[in-house]
């Protein structure tokens, strides 16, 4: 280690020895957006000392939380998703609303370029008192990502937001992560274009149960109601969903702030006929069971690959395949019993 790096690995212990995990638990459920926004970056951080500070603010206020609407926001980029989230937001400012905005972008990941990670991007909103704006952490992996988004959710629960929107990229690998983290999936598209040219796969249509339009103005107003019918009728041939909600599609000009009514007012009645049909509830709790497993997986395959002796047994274990001919199934359970033994000789049974 370095002096450079010495001085930033004492700055970084300073910090965590600074966070005060029960104060900032009672400063995040004030609705303190500093604090909420500290709270987010420390469930945001793979170090392992910051995780057991994570969970245990977690722990704090899983209890603590009302629990909001939460909507998926997707489409492809240029698409109107900043913009619409600017009007639709303003519009649910106004009757009274707790907004979060969260985004889910994996290519920020690769590049810089991340979605609300410009402040230009929905000023108007972000100066409101009722509004809380959290841009893409950048780094990470797709699997980190979502859980933190799914922990940052519950954070902005706790913090008493009514409505949380959940932008992510529709590019296809991190909506259907996002749609075990919403209630409602809203997917924006463009008139003029075919499916293919927009980059959306069928899938993530599949996923959609309301369709906007966007960009219903001027010139493309009637185009945009054309192409609104036609991905209608498109929509009656996917297969019927388990909530018996029929999705369906709307324009808007979030320009002009025009159609942000008619799509609350179907959000609002997806809401009241999911609650009473009690498909909101069951499905909260399936996602949860998907969540249970998938951090399950995440969590034993992470100490997995942190063993000491990993990548030495992982370079055998190629080998038998390189020069012994042996199939990767045999080779893979035997990988892993491997692990089991040495884990436990060493670790304990416990
Ligand atoms: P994003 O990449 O999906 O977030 O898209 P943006 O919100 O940044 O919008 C991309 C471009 O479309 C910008 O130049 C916007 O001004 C424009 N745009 C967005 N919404 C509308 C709209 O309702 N009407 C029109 N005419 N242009 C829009």
């Amino acid at each position: 280690m370095n002096e450079e790096q010495r001085k930033s690995w004492i700055l970084s212990r300073k910090r965590q020895q600074a966070i005060d995990v029960p104060g900032l638990a009672e400063d995040v459920a004030l609705g303190n957006r500093l604090s909420l926004g500290k709270a987010i970056t420390l469930i945001e951080s793979t170090k392992p000392e910051d995780r057991t500070m994570a969970v245990q603010l977690l722990e704090l206020l899983q209890h603590r939380r009302k629990e909001a609407l939460r909507i998926g926001i997707t489409g492809v980029p240029g698409v109107g998703k900043s913009t619409f989230i600017e009007s639709f937001g303003m519009y649910l400012v106004a009757l009274g609303k707790r907004v979060a905005v969260l985004a889910v972008d994996p290519s920020s990941t690769k590049n810089k370029g991340s979605i609300l990670g410009d402040k230009t991007r929905m000023n108007v909103l972000a100066q409101q008192e009722a509004v809380f704006i959290r841009p893409s952490p950048s780094g990470g992996t797709l699997g980190g990502l979502a859980r933190s988004t799914n922990e940052s959710i519950l954070l902005c629960e706790a913090a008493g937001y009514d409505i949380i929107l959940v932008e992510t990229v529709g590019v296809g690998q991190s909506e259907t992560m996002v749609k075990q983290s919403v209630d409602f999936f809203l997917l924006l598209m463009l008139s003029g274009a075919g499916d293919e040219l927009q980059g959306i796969k069928r899938g993530i249509m599949e996923l959609a149960d309301l369709l906007v339009i966007t960009k219903a103005d001027g010139d493309n107003e009637r185009a945009a109601n054309i192409a609104a019918a036609s991905y209608k009728n498109a929509m009656h041939l996917f297969p019927p969903n388990d909530n018996d909600w029929i999705p369906t599609t709307l324009v808007c000009s979030a320009l002009e702030n025009k159609g942000m009514e008619a799509i609350w007012q179907k959000i609002e009645s997806f809401k009241n006929s999911t609650t009473l049909n009690g498909w909101l509830a069951k499905n909260r709790i399936e996602q949860q069971l998907f969540w249970l497993e998938r951090t399950v997986q995440t969590d034993l395959l992470e100490r997995f690959m942190a063993f000491e002796n990993f990548s030495e047994m992982q370079q055998n274990a190629e080998r038998r395949i390189i020069e012994g001919g042996e199939s990767a199934f045999l080779v893979a359970q035997k990988l892993v019993n491997d692990w089991m033994n040495t884990y436990f000789s060493t670790h304990g049974k416990d």
